[in-house]
């Protein structure tokens, strides 16, 4: 049999290549801004007849090129951006695969004008089908001007693939959207069949994103920053009551360029969770910066997913950040309603949590030194007592009987229908899992396990940090048997254990007694409890800038929190909600999960409507 293996010709290769890289006239919107973006441009404008089947043109006024270089840019594999192996591990610019303008040309009719900032003369090149039908110096501004015509003239079953032209022109502004608001600092307009959509003066990524959807925007921006060794995160996230049901305001960008990422995507979703519905979607706009040597770029021919080494530390710093700024935001607004003062709860949001929960700088070590820790309990013991102040307020809002309205619903059961006999404070508990509390703005709904987890972590902290052991309670010393994995990561976290509450000595042979167990467990179970903390300390992630004890101290805090399904006499329940807001962070667990939700009475009545 003869040989039949032969290499492709040049445009055949192109064509194949085109299929990854241009999909449709959106394609080559993206492709051309990129490289105008990466030519240093100032101004970059597009503009698009017959939702770009008939013309995408950019015009640029970037570096420009040389003849040759012209010439050579529609070569497949012809990039100025990387030269060697290693500079794909330190990629500054959009492109560096060299393969757009050689796509396009395999299936578009091309025309290119450019000329250097420097030169007199510029090039033009007609290129059709990847063929050169024209190469000439021409004489043309500084910059790039690039015409696509007829995309996928020469592949008739590409060109019937594509979609009304509403639905191409919205691909289009999507990309152009994608580019615009990595580049806030350049200009850029947009016109399709000589309609002027967007016109966009350099300015800042607020400005940006407002010129972009529009002055609305404004409001439900909340600012997000946070700085660590690993990424860099700034931008902005939507408020939840402006969220929606469809995608289309999220937005993810790497060292200024756009990417999708379904993973981290889960990160800022799971910050908002249970305080949006689950099929909300909120806004953002989120820049992350990383040393480009942490990421791949290069793992789709379209460069809009992106690898990071070290993925699920951004998962938990971006989502310690998001939850950050929700507490900041979120929460406070609601509580904030009352108009005539009564009920003002001054929850730490409104002040720069500085403490303790999630700590997001990786260099942070609150235990380092003296001073560090007399900041962070002063700063403690500001937020408690101003969180006291607020919940007071919040008991004068209820005796004055703002609760009338609020009647049980159907779910509850007879032991709770009784609740109102409960005395005068009006609070439930509900399902033996949820403390509900009528307040003037609406309902006050805790979860209980939640909040308890949130006291006692404070505690424990506090017990960790001034190396005072929390008073124990006695208890006949129960006996349990661990194997050697569970005995080496216990002697690990043995002394913190300890400072907690938790008595434990060796019997030898594997087994060891618990002879205390911290005074404000509620976990009736020493030996369960040591099995929980040793599970939870096994499945939980550190923080990014948690130190062991933080660790310790949140798994203890699970392990001795009330339960789900424990009734709780209203003394407990008082004494609970007392502490609760007594805490730094009165909000969200040492998790981030979060432990209070108001039903507005504007929903209330919403429902009943
Ligand atoms: P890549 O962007 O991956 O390098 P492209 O095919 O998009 O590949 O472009 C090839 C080369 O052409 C670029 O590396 C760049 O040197 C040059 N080029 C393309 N567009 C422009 C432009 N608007 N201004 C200046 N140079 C450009
Ligand atoms: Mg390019």
């Amino acid at each position: 049999m003869p040989d039949i293996i032969k290499l492709l010709p040049d445009s055949v290769a192109n064509q194949i290549a085109a299929g990854e890289v241009i999909q449709r006239p959106a394609s080559v919107v993206k492709e051309l801004m990129e490289n105008s973006v990466d030519a240093g441009s100032k101004y970059i404008r597009v503009i698009i007849k017959d939702a770009g089947s008939s013309l995408v043109h950019v015009i640029d006024d970037g570096t420009g090129m040389s003849e040759t270089d012209c010439r050579l840019s529609f070569e497949r594999h012809a990039t100025s951006k990387i030269i060697k192996a290693e500079d794909l591990f330190a990629i500054n610019t959009k492109g560096f695969r060299g393969e757009a303008l050689a796509s396009i040309a395999a299936v578009a009719m091309v025309e290119i004008k450019s000329c250097l900032h420097d030169s007199e003369l510029g090039t033009i090149i007609k290129i059709n089908g990847s063929k050169v039908e024209m190469q000439e110096p021409a004489s043309c501004p500084p910059g790039t001007n690039i015409a696509v015509k007829n995309l996928f003239y020469n592949v008739p079953a590409r060109r019937k693939f594509l979609k009304t032209p509403s639905t191409e022109m919205r691909h289009i502004i999507n990309e152009f959207q994608k580019v615009v608001l990595a580049h806030p600092d350049i200009r850029f307009s947009l016109h399709h069949n000589d309609k002027e959509l967007f016109n966009l003066p350099h300015s800042n990524e607020r400005q940006r994103i407002i010129a972009v959807f529009g002055k609305n925007m404004n409001q439900n921006l909340i600012n997000l920053h946070t700085e660590t060794s690993l990424v860099k995160i700034r931008g902005f996230i939507g408020k939840p009551e402006n969220a929606r049901k469809t995608f289309g305001e999220q937005f993810f960008f790497i060292n200024n360029r756009y990417m999708r990422h379904p993973y981290l995507h889960k990160a800022v979703m799971g910050a908002y969770e249970n305080i949006l519905p689950p099929d909300e979607i909120p806004s953002y706009f989120i820049f992350l910066h990383a040393d480009p040597a942490t990421i791949d770029v290069n793992i789709h021919p379209t460069k809009t997913e992106v690898k990071f080494e070290n993925e699920r530390m951004i998962w938990q710093i971006l989502h310690a950040s998001v939850r950050e700024s929700l507490g900041k935001f979120n929460i406070v607004p609601s509580l904030d309603f009352d108009n005539e003062g009564v009920i003002d709860i001054p929850l730490p949001g409104k002040e720069p949590a500085g403490m303790p929960g999630i700590d997001i700088n990786s260099d942070f070590n609150p235990f380092r030194d003296e001073d560090n820790y007399k900041d962070l309990k002063r700063d403690f013991e500001r937020k408690r007592d101003s969180n006291l102040k607020g919940w007071d307020k919040l008991y004068a809002g209820l005796d004055k009987g703002d609760s009338e309205s609020i009647i049980p619903d159907k779910e509850f059961d007879d032991k709770q229908r009784q609740t109102p006999a409960m005395g005068p404070e009006k609070i439930f508990q509900v399902r033996n899992k949820y403390i509900i509390c009528p307040v003037k703005s609406g309902l006050l709904i805790i979860d209980q396990k939640r909040a308890h987890e949130r006291i006692l972590y404070e505690k424990f902290i506090e017990a960790l940090k001034s190396d005072t052991v929390v008073a124990q309670r006695s208890l006949f010393p129960k006996t349990l048997e661990l194997d050697q994995a569970d005995l080496a990561l216990l002697s690990e976290i043995e002394e913190e254990v300890k400072n907690c509450g938790i008595d434990i000595r060796y019997l030898g042979s594997n087994t060891i007694s618990i002879n205390s167990q911290p005074s404000a467990s509620m976990n009736e179970d020493p030996v369960e409890m040591l099995e929980i903390i040793l599970e939870e300390y096994k499945s939980t992630e550190k923080g990014p800038g948690d130190s062991n004890r933080e660790k310790v101290a949140v798994c203890m805090s699970r392990a001795a929190a009330v339960p789900y399904g424990r009734p709780l006499e209203i003394t407990e329940i008082r004494d609970l909600i007392d502490k609760l807001f007594k805490c730094a962070n009165p909000n969200y667990t040492p998790s981030g999960k979060a432990i209070i939700s108001i039903i507005t009475l504007d929903e209330l009545e919403k429902r009943l409507r």
